[in-house]
């Protein structure tokens, strides 16, 4: 390769201009029938490759410029739970073996995931190692598949999130850590997103931000006290669900309206009446980029029709644009002459 069409790195990509990297694996499979709602185990990468490798492809199609490895909640302590520890290694090198497939491919970046273990205990030595070691062996795997860069999400504890960069940086590839605020504005050891995000780009992330929990509209305020918190990348990838001030998260919703629900809230498998429309996801990119955002996604509910909406937010135009709306053709609500008149006039009876 010459260096003219040398395939740019993550901070070249963000020193032109904002980058998309799609997320959503979880809930997207889910959705499709692949993949367990409860232990949220990325299994389908072993059960279901080609559906994986469908899905990368799609995120791709829809803008995305990063193939986010589907290893998320793919370590030791996830595999432990639903007794498949001996398939660790397996499923963290076939996951990176697809998503790189795809990203090689489409020449998107290939990035490389570790997330929130759910041992982490604040003030507990043994825990931190326990969590170190977990987060070792799957940022080796990611640079045993040459990634990009690696993407540490979901953190509610500003300390895990320091732990996991740690581990990363020891590998000198660029780290993007994004946290994630449950009902209280603050982690669950008392920091802002703020003093959060400033904690974990002063020990040298690349990129850091928000992910997952929270909607669009209840991830903006937090967003704002980051942008004015930090200098560098800002990160933005909410959950694409209605979230409002008394319910902050997608756990938290709550569907009064509903009489059949087999718990009392919708979380995980009964949120699609919050679901986001693209254009308030479009609405939020815009937002946040005016607050200083240049790294967006959607997080778990996700969708290709989201990223295009922010892609387009963007001014981008990806290979789904080509197929973005065009209602001046629409039999009934058309402006086109061709139309019939007998149908456009009748709209409103419609
Ligand atoms: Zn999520």
């Amino acid at each position: 390769m010459t260096a003219s069409n040398k395939r740019q790195g993550l901070l070249e990509r963000l020193a032109e201009g904002p980058v998309i990297c799609a997320e959503g694996y979880l809930f997207e499979l889910e959705r499709r029938g692949y993949l367990q709602a409860g232990a949220f185990v990325p299994a389908a990468v072993l059960d279901h490759p080609d559906e994986v490798r469908q899905l990368h492809r799609e995120f791709v199609h829809a803008g995305s410029d990063v193939v986010e490895a589907f290893t998320y909640y793919g370590h030791r302590e996830k595999l432990r739970l639903i007794g498949k520890e001996h398939l660790l290694a397996d499923l963290n090198r076939e996951a990176l073996r697809i998503a790189g497939e795809v990203a090689a491919e489409s020449g998107t970046l290939l990035a490389g995931n570790i997330c929130n273990t759910n041992l982490f205990e604040p003030g507990s030595n043994e825990s931190a190692t326990q969590v170190r070691a977990m987060f070792e062996e799957q940022v080796a795997w990611a640079v045993e598949a040459n990634a990009d860069f690696i993407i540490g999400e979901t953190f509610s504890y500003t300390e895990e999130a320091l732990i996991a960069l740690e581990v990363i940086k020891q590998t000198k590839l660029a780290a993007v850590i994004t946290m994630a605020f449950h009902r209280a504005d603050t982690t669950r050891e008392g920091d802002t997103a703020g003093v959060a995000c400033k904690r974990i780009a002063d020990a040298g992330a690349e990129v850091v931000g928000l992910n997952c929990c929270r909607g669009p509209w209840t991830m903006l305020p937090l967003l704002e006290n980051v942008c004015a918190s930090v200098d560098g990348h800002i990160a933005a990838l909410p959950v694409p669900y209605r979230t409002n001030a008394e319910e902050p998260t997608f756990q938290s919703l709550r569907d009064p309206g509903c009489d059949c629900l087999p718990g009392e809230m919708p979380f995980p498998t009964a949120l699609d009446p919050f679901t986001c429309n693209r254009f308030e996801i479009a609405d939020f990119t815009k937002k946040a980029q005016d607050l200083g955002v240049n790294y967006f996604g959607v997080c778990c509910g996700g969708a290709p029709h989201h990223v295009r909406a922010i892609a387009e937010a963007l001014g981008r135009t990806p290979p789904a644009s080509r197929y973005s709306p065009d209602m001046s053709k629409h039999a009934f609500f058309g402006t086109d002459a061709s139309l019939q008149a007998h149908n456009t006039d009748a709209n409103a009876e419609i």
